[in-house]
């Protein structure tokens, strides 16, 4: 398959390039945008040709230290700011990021690849983060309450748990960063952001506009570099830092866990995930289809809650996979700023072999590539949209992040043998069920071990929900009520009879 012939770009070079060149390039350190310290810089590359877009400042392990310098600074006047003013600063920061939502959509698709429309619905998702936690800014309640014995109080509030050192991975650009600065903004805690070296362009854009919504110097502070390792190693070791929030792989908030633990750092961890999508014999068909392309193809399937094995009760499986297969056929692929681009480029080389390599040997351990199942030619990683029937149960494809466009379906004949499957992964973050009996829904949902869980819904982040796993999958929940209490410790305060 070759890529789609596609009608001329809608976005013009000359809007990309002035795009690109008001971005910040360098460390935002105390407020001020700064050059390594050793002069040092890393490019930023287009995953749709392999051009280069910008090349960034790259903190070393002495700007990390400055970067925490500044946040501890400003981290005892921000925890004593309103949290009424802290809320108008999130909620300025929100109607300055959706102003420019254009911008932040562009620069999402140039980075990262995704195509326009996903990414101006990144924006709309990144940016609530900001509103709903400028809601959340101004209840975040304590309790007072006559001790049991009687007499004395107990009076219970909480305090931000200080700075904090946040992580963001390269596939959601946006919302990664705002799902955890506007919840640690909010609680009154200051911070350093990492964003991942791939797409770290978005976050210098949102930096900025944060210090446009008012935000003072010191409270959010951006190191991308080159050398994640260089940045967290010094910072975790320094007893200023409270809290580390990383959202990427398992084998690295494993390793960045065990690193917290020799400071009792506070830690949330948003993993990986392994998805089941699970199709009963008495689900909607359209729906369920519909819903499969959704919980597959959302940003070229390069999400931790794409849907990762589609588990399909057996007399129905063949009717649902040639849909499904039809469906994911008819996508069209192509640089994300084209105009009816559906499907964006893999981030790198190497993400797209690692997803050939598990689709080859799904194939040769009996799987049948019903559409795709191979790279796509010419510049740029784009791999073609693949559906693959017979996936065999104990398929390395069944238990790994395919991070791709790639659906493997495989059967099931019994409720029984659908839970059993579904808590078959060391993973638990999001699942997908479909059928129409909401007992039988409720009754699965009960037994399967994953922190999300939709109901014939194919699409369930929310920033007023809790988002986040069991297992393998993390600790920790983003978003919701929950999301700010991961920025907070609770202080007792006992009284003696007054
Ligand atoms: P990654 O683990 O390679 O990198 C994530 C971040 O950690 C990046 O900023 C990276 O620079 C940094 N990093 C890498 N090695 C490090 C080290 N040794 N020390 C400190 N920092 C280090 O993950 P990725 O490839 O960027 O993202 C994809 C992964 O993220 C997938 O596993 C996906 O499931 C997961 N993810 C999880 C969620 C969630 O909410 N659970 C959301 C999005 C992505």
């Amino acid at each position: 398959m070759t890529r789609s012939s596609v009608p001329p770009a809608s976005v013009s070079p000359e809007r990309e390039t002035d795009l690109l060149d008001s971005v910040p390039t360098g460390l935002l350190i105390g407020g001020q945008w700064r050059d390594a310290s050793d002069g040092g810089t890393f490019d930023v590359h287009d995953p749709a040709t392999g051009e280069v877009l910008a090349a960034l400042a790259s903190a070393t392990s002495e700007d990390a230290l400055a970067a925490l310098d500044a946040a501890d600074a400003a981290q005892a006047s921000w925890a004593r700011t309103a949290p009424r003013q802290r809320a108008e600063i999130l909620r300025r920061g929100f109607d300055l990021i959706t102003a420019r939502a254009e911008d932040f959509a562009l620069l999402m698709t140039l980075e990262m690849g995704k195509p326009l429309a996903e990414a101006r619905g990144e924006v709309t998702y990144g940016a609530e983060f900001l509103r709903w936690f400028s809601e959340e800014a101004v209840r975040d309640y304590g309790r007072y309450l006559t001790a049991p014995e009687g007499k004395n109080k107990i009076l219970v509030q909480h305090k931000p748990v200080g700075p904090c050192l946040l992580i963001t991975p390269w596939n959601f650009p946006l919302a990664m960063a705002t799902r955890k600065v506007a919840p640690a903004l909010a609680a009154g805690c200051t911070m350093v952001l990492k964003p991942a070296k791939l797409t770290p362009l978005t976050s210098q854009l949102f930096a900025q506009t944060m210090l446009e919504a008012g935000l003072p110097a010191g409270v959010l502070n951006v190191v991308a570099s080159s050398s994640a390792s260089g940045i967290s190693g010094p910072l975790l070791k320094d007893s200023r830092l409270r809290k580390i929030s990383f959202t990427g792989s398992t084998p690295v908030g494993k390793r960045l866990m065990a690193d917290a633990a020799q400071n009792v750092l506070r830690t949330s961890m948003e993993l990986g995930g392994n998805a089941p999508f699970i199709v009963f014999d008495d689900a909607d068909l359209d729906k369920a289809v519909e819903g499969a392309m959704a919980a597959k193809m959302r940003n070229m399937g390069e999400a931790c809650t794409a849907a990762n094995r589609f588990i399909v009760q057996g007399s129905i499986a063949q009717e649902f996979t040639s849909r499904f297969a039809a469906a994911m056929g008819s996508l069209t692929t192509g640089r994300g700023t084209e105009p009816g681009t559906q499907v964006g480029p893999l981030i790198d080389g190497g993400a797209r072999d690692d997803v050939h390599a598990l689709v080859s040997a799904a194939i040769d351990a009996g799987a049948e590539a019903v559409t795709g199942g191979s790279p796509v030619d010419g510049a740029g990683y784009f791999y073609q949209p693949t559906v693959l029937g017979n996936v065999p149960n104990g398929a390395d494809i069944l238990n790994q992040e395919i991070f791709g466009p790639v659906a493997p379906v495989t059967t099931f004949a019994t409720e029984e043998d659908a839970i059993r499957l579904a808590n078959s992964s060391e993973y638990g973050l999001a699942s997908y069920l479909y059928s129409k009996d909401f007992n039988r829904l409720l009754r699965v949902a009960e037994q399967i071990e994953f922190g999300m869980v939709g109901f014939n819904a194919g699409v369930i982040s929310n920033a007023a929900a809790p988002f986040g796993g069991v297992k393998h999958s993390g600790l920790g929940r983003e978003g919701g009520s929950e999301g700010i209490a991961e920025y907070t410790t609770t202080q007792y305060i006992g009284i003696a009879d007054p």
